[in-house]
């Protein structure tokens, strides 16, 4: 008699599948097991049987488990989170379980790897290859694999450095646990609104049971100070607490912050991790040693041992939403894990969703509120600029008013921040003499002209080729214009105007990684920057005492588009980057230019009547019937076959199911509607709340078969409506 294991096997499309456990093999619920599949040896999750069908296989046509991880089973919590995400996202079971596990190398039984770092010597035979290598690893430190691509050579040029003598292995301890954080180390004399919520917030964690929170609060509330006593309470009970952040650039200056409160830096969880550090991450949270977790959205699907408080920072933000891969948003997500692990879950914004908003309303939600800054700390002035009544000059962006404004600001030798959604330096190059406009040959895109690097590129799928000298149709020279603006052309703009000031630009394109977050803020820190131009990447967490004065570029940018959405994305945005100014001492103003002074979302901002703004935008959606009054299934089918995609998307319009109360609109030309060279056709999917949209797609598209180059992929609660 031998036993059976249920399996899900990860990279395969398979449903849970049956496996023997050899005598002496000790399988459980979450046990990480290697499994075979027909020549190939994959990992998988044994899972309770009776919560997952499988096809039937007869005892004597089983095939044996072929080992059993080292490490913890995936918790009982966890599983119900994967159970539940692969259900309410309408994605496979295995591609949920990859998520928890982002790499193999974390199950290994290895203690010691040797890592490679330089050790100083020049070697006699020095090939450009060779020096460029030494140059760029500096002093840092990984795998061969690793260095080689931080160098941009072969593994052959380090393994050739390693034989000369100026590469040494060192050998590193995997498991070496991480410092324990102290709760009471750099602890704040709260305020007594603060006090008076982090109490609430340190009772929640005590009673260790599943309560939903909206922190609310306007930037500079003291929001993160309170959260962290929620965090401390946590580590005096010896549990666990995740902390999620909307950006990876955020979490070096957090981690900074964190360490300041706590003595010690928590466990970073980004995709900028090495492979080793990953390692030592999963295997720290799965065992419980490591207390706090800072993380991207996908530190939500680690396997925490004992979980006792999730945090979600700025939860309002659009990059919670995962677009590609399995289409989730890490804050509904965040709440879900909070109802299976039984802790509270914090939700801290300043401008919270819609969404939010009315869960606090239907008393789902309970609301702690900060009413104002912190300290002696004032909210900004808001102004707008009418950019009809007060034109910049021609061929300019900055309205007279904005540059005074940045005189007065670098007179009193204070920073200034310029604010444009718009990476590179113009958003579309034209053909003066024919016509012809550069556009994406994969996309529905312009070419975006980043000047500092001479390239024209797309920004949705990376083709890039050096700007051209001439027009490639009529072939005239010196007859490409550039259209619009961008950051780069705006720092040119204010470089033109203030020759002698220090001018920075802050996108993703010149802060790629935590350490050149870093490397910015220890530069404004020490005021090397007296003016910062930037997309949304500089609007979020930072904390300059001597940035006074925050000019919007183009606040008419977020409401191009027109979705359902626009209105409320603009005055989160604007929101957010209004927040920069004005955090320390001295007082902060906006000026927001705008060619429509009379929007109610500029107004709003100007009146700072947030609460009017929302309960207008509420009725908006209500009265369409959209989230959270009703709700949206987005279906894409994308093919590099137009009509293969339009076809496929016809008959899946064909065969809706005729429900009371679903509607299905088109299919159309999706948003984008060609990306990454697969054209795309949007069915957007209305229901209202009482139907179970997920079930009634999940057959309808379960009983159509289409050609394998057509992709067809669910997007629930879809960001775009
Ligand atoms: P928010 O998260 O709401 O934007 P922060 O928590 O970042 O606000 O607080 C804004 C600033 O005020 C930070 O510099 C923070 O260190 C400071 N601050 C907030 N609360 C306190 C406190 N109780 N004691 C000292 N400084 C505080
Ligand atoms: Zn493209």
């Amino acid at each position: 008699m031998s036993s059976r294991a249920r399996v899900i096997v990860m990279n395969s499309a398979l449903g849970p599948l049956d496996y023997r456990v050899p005598q002496g093999m000790h399988v459980e619920p979450g046990s990480i097991v290697v499994a075979p599949l027909g020549p190939r040896q994959l990992l998988g999750v044994a899972w309770e049987q009776d919560r997952l069908k499988s096809e039937h296989v007869g005892d004597n046509r089983l095939r044996n488990l072929l080992g059993v991880a080292d490490v913890p089973p995936l918790p009982g919590p966890l599983r119900r989170l994967v159970e539940w995400t692969a259900d309410y996202y309408l994605a496979p079971l295995a591609a949920v379980l990859r998520m928890t596990m982002p790499s193999s190398s974390a199950l290994e039984g290895t203690k010691l790897i040797v890592e490679y770092r330089a050790t100083g010597h020049v070697p006699e035979r020095l090939t450009p290859q060779r020096a460029q290598a030494l140059e760029r690893i500096g002093d840092r430190q990984g795998l061969v694999r690793e260095l080689a691509t931080i160098a941009d050579v072969s593994d052959g040029v380090i393994r050739g450095l390693v034989k000369a003598g100026a590469i040494e292995g060192v050998e590193v301890d995997l498991d070496s646990p991480f410092p324990e954080p102290d709760p009471d180390y750099g602890a704040p004399v709260l305020s007594e609104n603060q006090s008076y919520a982090g109490g609430i917030l340190q009772a929640s964690v005590a009673a260790g049971a599943f309560e939903p929170f909206l922190l609310d609060g306007v930037t500079g509330s003291g929001k993160t100070e309170v959260y962290l006593e929620a965090v401390a309470e946590a580590i005096r009970r010896g549990q666990q607490a995740l902390i999620l952040l909307p950006e990876i650039a955020l979490t070096e200056p957090f981690l900074k912050r964190f360490h300041a409160r706590f003595g010690v830096e928590p466990v970073a969880w980004h995709s900028g991790l090495r492979s080793s550090q990953r390692r030592r991450a999963w295997r720290g949270i799965a065992s419980g040693q490591a207390k706090v977790t800072v993380g991207a959205r996908s530190a939500l699907f680690l396997p925490y041992a004992n979980l006792s408080v999730i945090v979600v920072d700025e939860a309002h933000e659009t990059s919670f939403k995962q677009e590609d891969g399995v289409h989730y948003h890490a804050r509904d997500v965040a709440v879900m894990r909070g109802r299976f692990e039984g802790c509270p879950v914090i939700l801290a914004s300043a401008t919270p969703a819609i969404e939010t908003r009315a869960q606090v309303e239907a008393g789902r939600y309970r609301e702690l509120k900060l009413p104002g800054r912190y300290g002696a700390a004032q909210m900004p002035a808001i102004e707008a600029i009418d950019l009809l009544a007060e034109p910049p000059p021609k061929g300019r962006w900055i309205a007279p008013r904005l540059v005074k404004a940045i005189d007065a600001t670098l007179e009193r030798g204070e920073q200034a921040l310029l604010f444009l959604n718009r990476r590179g330096y113009a958003p579309l190059t034209l053909c003066r003499t024919c016509g012809h406009r550069f556009q994406c040959p994969n996309c529905t895109a312009w070419m975006v002209e980043h000047r500092l690097i001479h390239r024209l590129s797309c920004h949705h799928c990376g083709h890039a080729y050096p700007t051209p000298k001439a027009c490639p149709e009529c072939k005239d020279e010196d007859s490409l214009v550039a259209c619009g603006p961008g950051v780069e052309r705006i720092a040119d703009e204010v470089t033109a105007l203030y020759p002698d000031a220090k001018v920075a630009i802050v996108t993703s394109d010149t802060i790629w990684s935590p350490a050149k977050a870093a490397e910015f803020v220890g530069r404004m820190e020490a005021g090397h920057i007296d003016i910062v131009v930037g997309t949304q990447l500089v609007t979020k967490g930072y904390h300059f005492p001597n940035l006074t004065l925050v000019g919007v570029i183009d606040a008419d940018l977020g409401l191009e588009g027109g979705d359902l959405r626009a209105a409320e994305r603009t005055f989160q945005q604007i929101m957010q980057v209004a927040g920069r100014a004005g955090r320390g001492a001295k007082p902060g103003t906006v000026l927001i230019q705008t060619h429509a002074p009379g929007a109610r979302v500029i107004e709003a901002l100007v009146s700072g009547d947030a609460e009017s703004f929302y309960a207008a935008e509420t009725e908006n959606r209500r009265d369409a019937e959209a989230p959270p009054f009703g709700r949206f299934a987005a279906i894409v089918v994308s093919s590099e076959d137009k009509g293969e995609a339009e076809a496929t998307a016809r008959t899946i319009g064909r065969t809706a199911p005729q429900v009371d109360g679903m509607h299905v609109f088109g299919p159309a030309p999706a948003p984008l509607a060609m990306l990454r060279g697969r054209h795309r056709f949007r069915l957007l999917v209305h229901a209202t709340r009482s139907l179970d949209v997920q079930d009634i797609i999940r057959d309808w598209l379960g009983a159509l078969d289409w050609g394998a180059k057509v992709r067809v992929a669910v997007d629930v609660d879809p960001y775009n409506f």
